[in-house]
């Protein structure tokens, strides 16, 4: 009714809502210079090219977000990730793994002038193993003369290939028709699958902060559960542990478990590895060694975990060994690097001596409660109503942007959309998400807030 009021149809409000929700998520994978990367920027409609011939370019962004015949979805560029860690194959099939198992649908490129290759024939098993739906892009056909380098590319198994020049565009359209008609319009619920199973925790963090010490600190002073746990599929890979009188369970620990020496890349894998266990989780419990200064790997970590919209607890670990100097560094640091997640609870814990090894499920449980908080529209309302009497937005050119109302689209993590008369600055944002979370709680959940403005 509000809405309405507002001159707002209910028909744009749904179709709102459904964009704030979880996108689903578009891999292109492939190997190294088939065109990844420039088919990701013609996707995205970009007109600068990103792409560089330098091969094993590493960006750290990688999710892009992208939109086509009114759909909205994630794309994630596997084309600069490094090259050459164990060998080509080892690790665009590593890369392909990765980022096939976080995908609701993908795409693999192939070079058409090239024809299959042994790597793609690799990838191709992958894709087969997982069962994801896939579209064959058979790039660099420029012109019709190439088609028939495409129709080759049956041979590989996997459907229709579709001839496409990323360059030039070429069949790009085609191709995105084809990608949506088998994407699903939601994204698999990799966390809700069993409601009532153990809650999934991913315990991650730079290498040598602690993270096998504290998964070993934490399943040997409690019972460790063998059998499975009615309701639950159960990785190979994943824990189930119980804590405080309930079972939970930590994914990825094969990972943490075994320690894989590699000298080169093992940043690329350690990273890799957090990205995969971010995917499978529910909360994120991040460990700090609190004796050396926290680092951009650490703060990076820290905003992977929110940018997956997972719950976050913040662990600083080795408090044995801090002494008071490092103390009055440490704090300063947290001020000034982690201002950002100030939310996320915070435990000081020593997995050596087992320090405060008690007070990690009750900060779980807390992160896990607000990124599950739901708000009512009602309540809200009334909020940002007073809000925006108290707090108004500067004016700008004359005009005064005005929230109209709001209402929660979703939860895990809570997402907000705002409907507004006019451009709401990155402050103002800020300042209503701060005062959100006063009134609301949120504590140890990213939120996620969209505005909408009438046109
Ligand atoms: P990636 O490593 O798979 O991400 O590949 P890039 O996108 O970096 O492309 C590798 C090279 O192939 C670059 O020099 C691109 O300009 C070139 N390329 C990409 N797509 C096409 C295409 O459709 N036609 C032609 N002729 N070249 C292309
Ligand atoms: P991971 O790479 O994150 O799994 O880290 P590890 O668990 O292997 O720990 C790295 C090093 O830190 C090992 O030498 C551990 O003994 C040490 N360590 C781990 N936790 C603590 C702690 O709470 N206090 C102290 N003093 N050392 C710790």
């Amino acid at each position: 009714e509000l809405a309405a009021e507002e001159g707002f149809d209910a028909e744009e409000i749904e179709g709102e809502l459904a964009a704030a929700g979880p996108l689903p998520v578009l891999a292109v994978v492939g190997r190294p210079n088939v065109g990844k990367s420039t088919l990701v920027n013609r996707i995205l409609g970009r007109r600068e090219a990103v792409v560089e011939d330098r091969p094993g370019v590493t960006r750290d962004r990688v999710t892009y977000e992208a939109e086509w015949a009114g759909r909205r979805f994630k794309v994630v560029d596997t084309g600069g990730w490094e090259q050459d860690v164990l060998g080509i194959d080892a690790s665009v099939a590593a890369q392909a793994e990765f980022a096939i198992e976080a995908a609701d649908a993908v795409v693999f490129v192939v070079d058409a002038t090239v024809g299959a290759t042994d790597t793609d024939e690799a990838v191709v098993k992958l894709l087969r193993r997982a069962g994801k739906p896939v579209v064959l892009c058979a790039n660099k056909v420029d012109g019709p003369s190439a088609e028939a380098d495409a129709a080759y590319l049956w041979g590989l198994g996997i459907g229709e290939p579709h001839p496409v020049s990323a360059l030039h565009g070429r069949g790009t359209g085609d191709m995105l028709d084809a990608v949506l008609e088998a994407m699903p319009e939601a994204p698999a619920e990799t966390f809700g699958a069993a409601p009532g199973g153990p809650r999934r925790i991913a315990l991650i963090g730079r290498p040598n902060v602690g993270k096998s010490s504290l998964l070993n600190k934490l399943a040997g002073e409690e019972r460790v559960v063998v059998n499975e746990v009615a309701g639950t599929t159960r990785d190979p890979v994943d824990e189930l542990i119980e804590l405080g009188g309930k079972t939970w369970m930590f994914v990825d620990t094969a990972g943490i478990r075994r320690r894989v020496h590699l000298q080169e890349g093992a940043d690329y894998y350690a990273s890799l590895r957090t990205a995969a266990a971010l995917e499978k989780a529910e909360v994120a419990v991040v460990l700090i060694d609190v004796n050396e200064p926290i680092s951009v790997q650490d703060t990076r970590i820290i905003s992977m975990a929110v940018d997956a919209g997972r719950a976050l607890v913040i662990a600083y670990n080795k408090w044995d060994a801090l002494d008071e100097e490092r103390r009055f560094y440490l704090e300063r640091e947290i001020e000034r690097d982690l201002v950002q997640v100030q939310w996320a609870p915070r435990v000081n814990i020593s997995a050596r001596t087992g320090r405060h090894m008690e007070k990690l499920v009750p900060a779980v449980e807390t992160a896990l409660a607000g990124w599950e908080t739901r708000v009512p529209t009602g309540r809200l309302n009334a909020f940002l109503g007073e809000l925006v009497a108290s707090h108004p937005h500067p004016v700008r050119g004359g005009k005064q942007p005005r929230i109209l109302f709001g209402t929660q689209a979703g939860t895990r993590p809570p997402r907000f959309v705002l409907f507004a008369s006019g451009f709401l600055e990155a402050g103002y944002r800020r300042f209503v998400e701060r005062r959100l979370r006063e009134e609301f709680g949120f504590a140890g959940s990213p939120i996620h807030m969209s505005v909408r403005v009438r046109e």
